[in-house]
């Protein structure tokens, strides 16, 4: 399960955007850096079991939109 998603860093503004997956685990935690300014930006994915229904939380930044592939 692959998700396209965009942020933009708390500390500069500057919009990522990123492709993330979701394996076979409750939960993924996804932790880089912003190529602008450095800053650390962290989003965790959690499903439940079947993985029919998953959230995405953003830490380090504000998102802008996602979609799911
Ligand atoms: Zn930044």
């Amino acid at each position: 399960m692959k998700f396209n998603v965009s942020v933009c860093c708390d500390k500069c503004a500057c919009t990522t955007h990123c492709q993330l997956a979701l394996f076979n685990r409750p939960q993924q935690p996804w932790t880089f850096r912003c190529a602008a300014c450095g800053a650390q930006i962290d989003i965790t994915m959690a499903a439940n079991g079947d993985h029919s229904k998953v959230v995405t939380k953003v830490q380090g930044a504000s998102k802008l939109h996602e979609r799911w592939l």
